[in-house]
């Protein structure tokens, strides 16, 4: 299917991987080889090459000077991150245990960024030794910090994280506006940077994360505006020049039919103008977008097998020996309201027409074990590979591993 295609697509665009007879490639190998390689299904495989070509195709379209950050919770595979640190000019974490990957991956700890609510006193300890940039999330963090710091005489690099007075619109999960237990309300966050300043935390700057999984250019401009309107006034009370300025991110990729690749165009200019609004108005601030999904989403597929195939009163069902248990989201039971397809293919058997309605469904004792409902497939039988495309985040961590004790995926890096 064409992407300038007038008509709403049928599945969300698939073309970043290449096909090659009738089977798929990812990284340049055919799919039944590299399942051959891997040696089981059901597996991950995430394509190098597309992180690197989605990393510096966004770098093309933006302003030179906007530092792009990796949000790992998306993919939190140290050969990803690994990869990442070579390619972003930072990682932001949201555990202690993430902290340990990042720190890993070679990242530089001065450009690590650690965020989410409830950070524990161990974590907030962890950071400081590693001398990353903590987010502040509540007043007791403050506190908290203030006591490692006069303990160990390291400084505490703070930043704020802010929720804003108002929301994302269009956004697939919203982070921030309304009550939210992620960051400090913007109304009290005076109050905080005193305390911050009474602390003599190294304070660095602030955080804003609106929300993620937009595909509305118009919307992500408008926060990203409002972000940069929020913190300017926000840094007239804080005890130092702002240096960091995170202004979140929330870029989406398309995962159902009738959903398009987001256009960049407009986000980009935006930004630039911020960028020149900030030269004058918060001149030591480095301006930061954070992205999990974007960078990683669409460059990862997710691989299972056949089973059995099943005719139940005249509709067909292809089991696989994957489901809900390694993939949730693509399960349409990670936060959706209602469910819909990820694009799904019959990964050796690309040239062939997709002639049969089916359902794609995975072993477990629970009818929302369900990978493709009604869809048009090539005719496939037990031993062929399905692929669920759009699957390099929020796959395989996000996922009930153990749930129903069925075998465990396998993650690589091609
Ligand atoms: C989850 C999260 C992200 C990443 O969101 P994506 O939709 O994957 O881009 C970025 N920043 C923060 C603070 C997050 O919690």
């Amino acid at each position: 299917m064409s992407e300038t295609s007038r008509e709403k697509p049928l599945h969300a665009p698939t073309d970043q991987f290449p096909v090659r007879g009738n089977e798929l490639l990812v990284g340049g190998i055919p799919l039944t080889r590299l399942a051959a390689r891997v040696g089981q299904t059901p597996f991950y495989a995430y394509d190098r090459a597309l992180l690197t070509r989605r990393v510096a195709e966004l770098r093309a379209a933006l302003p030179a000077g906007i530092k792009l950050h990796y949000a790992m919770k998306a993919n939190p595979m140290p050969a990803v991150v690994g990869h990442m640190a070579g390619l972003v000019d930072g990682i932001d974490v949201a555990s202690g245990l993430e902290l340990n990957v990042a720190l890993d991956s070679g990242a530089d700890p001065r450009e690590i960024s650690f965020a989410g609510p409830g950070k524990s006193d161990e974590e907030l300890k962890k950071a400081v030794a590693a001398g990353i940039l903590i987010n502040i999330e509540s007043f007791r963090e403050v506190g908290v910090l203030a006591t490692i710091q006069q303990q160990t005489g390291w400084t505490a690099r703070v930043a704020v994280r802010v929720n804003p007075d108002f929301e994302l619109k269009s956004s697939g999960m919203k982070m921030g506006g309304g009550p939210k237990q992620f960051g400090v309300d913007a109304e009290q966050v005076p109050e905080l940077l005193a305390e911050i300043g009474k602390a003599g935390l190294g304070f660095e700057g602030f955080h804003l994360f609106a929300g993620s999984q937009n595909l509305r250019p118009e919307s992500i401009i408008e926060a990203q505006r409002k972000c940069f309107d929020l913190a300017l006034r926000l840094a007239e009370a804080a005890p130092g020049p702002v240096k960091f300025l995170n202004l979140g991110g929330g870029f989406g990729i398309p995962y159902f039919p009738g959903e398009r690749r987001l256009e960049l165009g407009g986000i980009c200019a935006n930004l630039a103008t911020i960028q020149e609004d900030a030269r004058h108005k918060m001149p030591e601030a480095e301006i930061v977008i954070e992205l999990g999904r974007y960078f990683v989403g669409e460059a990862g597929i997710y691989v299972c097998q056949v089973v059995d195939r099943k005719i139940s009163r005249g509709h067909t069902y292809l089991v696989t020996n994957g489901g809900l248990h390694h993939h949730l989201s693509a399960s349409g039971n990670f936060g959706q309201v209602i469910r819909k397809n990820y694009p799904v293919a019959i990964g050796n058997r690309m040239d062939a027409p997709a002639g049969e309605a089916v359902s794609v469904v995975g072993p477990l004792c629970t009818p929302l074990d369900i990978l493709g409902d009604r869809m048009n497939l090539p005719e496939a039988k037990p031993g062929d590979l399905v692929v669920v495309f759009q699957s390099g985040a929020y796959g395989a961590s996000a996922s009930p591993r153990a749930f129903l004790s069925h075998p465990d995926l396998v993650e690589v890096l091609v």
